[in-house]
């Protein structure tokens, strides 16, 4: 039985139209004529539904951002021009000088970058956390604390949050979650369990062939009574609130971040999106079931595999209660030293060594001497980074392929 059933008829019944042109159409403009004054009044202050100007959205993208934001159970979502881009909206969006982000897991190279070297100069500080540093999480909270940001899968430590229970301190403190879904779409529904915001690269699987960069941030609805965006915590975001009610996130997205800084996606991307989009549940099935398999297989060769189906894994039992539905397509290979990794990269004959994952295919990449090489020793071993990690992306070749070309690579 396929876990992502629902998905299936979903994605393909809404990408495409059963009136015209069947694939979803390439609205390629930049500009888009208003027809008259008060019709261009209208747009400008959101009481007209129609498009402005690219960098603010087109046709294309918005058909996109209307499909993830129901996968999520979201009130709507803004693509973007990569997944980078999606955190940068999400995050520059709520912050100002003085805030401040807790981190928690195993964080995505660009991210912690991002985090530690770009938003410090700008007067934001970050503090990081493990997974499961519940008690001195909740301490680190302050005033200044705007965010938690959290990844649905530590990439490339695998290790698995309890993400309810880390949308629980969210919501005692009144502080706004954001997860970083990237390697669980369908398989992880971060707003049901607690988070207020998503992000996506959907470069990853979502696309899922390397055709085309892109990103996605969906928002949940403010609520009718209580909510935390309506504390003093997130003042700036109340104009908002006063005006496009439960739609704020968004408005206050499209303002704040993609008018300023223009991180907007290109419909010709948001239409090979769409398309990756119709068969990610077919794809999804098949990789969550295959990187259990190969890594059952060499952890029993006698690999030092890392994931967490693997009996004896430190998050084991929240694999098998939490992530029913897997926990992507990653896995990782400690070979214990750069000399035996490279070997491996070597003579691997179905693996592509490259930095994406989620692809079609297998993919492999060594971590210390590429994505976390300008990363000291102290920050290498925070994140899980060994000298002979490989990250492994499991693609959709036959299983018992992988595993025979893997067992001959490793000896
Ligand atoms: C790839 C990735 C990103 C960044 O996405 P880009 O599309 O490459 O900008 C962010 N988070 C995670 C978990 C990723 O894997």
């Amino acid at each position: 039985m396929n876990n992502f059933e629902e998905f299936a008829t979903y994605f393909v019944q809404n990408v495409g139209s059963k009136e015209g042109a069947v694939s979803p159409a390439i609205v390629q403009s930049a500009a888009f004529g208003y027809g008259s004054p008060e019709t261009a009044e209208g747009i400008f202050d959101g009481s007209v539904k129609k498009p402005l100007y690219a960098r603010m959205g087109n046709p294309t993208n918005a058909k996109l951002e209307g499909i993830l934001a129901e996968m999520d159970g979201g009130v709507g979502a803004v693509v973007t021009s990569s997944g980078m881009a999606a955190t940068t909206l999400a995050t520059m969006s709520l912050l100002k000088s003085g805030d401040s982000i807790i981190s928690i897991g195993g964080l995505f190279g660009g991210t912690y970058s991002y985090f530690s070297e770009t938003l410090s100069r700008f007067g934001m500080g970050t503090k990081f956390f493990d997974v499961d540093e519940f008690e001195a999480i909740e301490d680190a909270i302050d005033e200044t604390t705007k965010i938690i940001f959290l990844e649905s899968v530590g990439n490339p430590n695998m290790r698995l949050p309890d993400i309810r229970a880390i949308a629980d301190i969210a919501s005692r403190n009144g502080i706004v979650l954001i997860v970083d879904n990237t390697i669980t779409p369908m398989s992880v529904a971060p707003i049901e369990l607690g988070a207020d915001i998503v992000v996506y690269s959907t470069t990853k699987i979502i696309s899922g062939n390397a055709s085309v960069l892109g990103g996605a941030v969906v928002f949940r609805a403010i609520n009718g009574g209580d909510d935390k965006f309506k504390t003093e915590r997130y003042e700036e975001v109340h104009k908002f609130i006063k005006k496009m009610g439960k739609m704020a996130l968004i408005a206050n997205a499209k303002k704040r971040a993609m008018r300023d800084f223009g991180m907007s996606a290109s419909a010709f991307s948001s239409y090979l999106t769409l398309l990756g989009l119709e068969t990610m549940p077919l794809r999804m099935d098949r990789v969550v079931s295959s990187v259990e398999r190969v890594a059952m297989a060499l952890h029993q060769k006698g690999l030092n595999v890392n994931h967490p189906s693997i009996d004896g894994h430190e998050q084991n039992a929240r694999y098998t209660a939490q992530f029913s539905k897997g926990c992507g397509t990653l896995m990782t290979i400690d070979m214990g030293s750069q000399e035996a990794a490279y070997e491996f990269l070597r003579k691997t004959e179905l693996a592509t060594i490259t930095a994406n994952i989620g692809d079609s295919r297998t993919l492999a990449l060594h971590m210390a001497s590429t994505i976390y090489s300008d990363f000291d020793a102290e920050t290498r071993k925070f994140l899980g980074i060994t000298d002979g990690l490989i990250r492994i992306s499991i693609g959709l070749e036959n299983p018992d392929d992988i595993i025979e070309d893997f067992i001959q690579a490793a000896n």
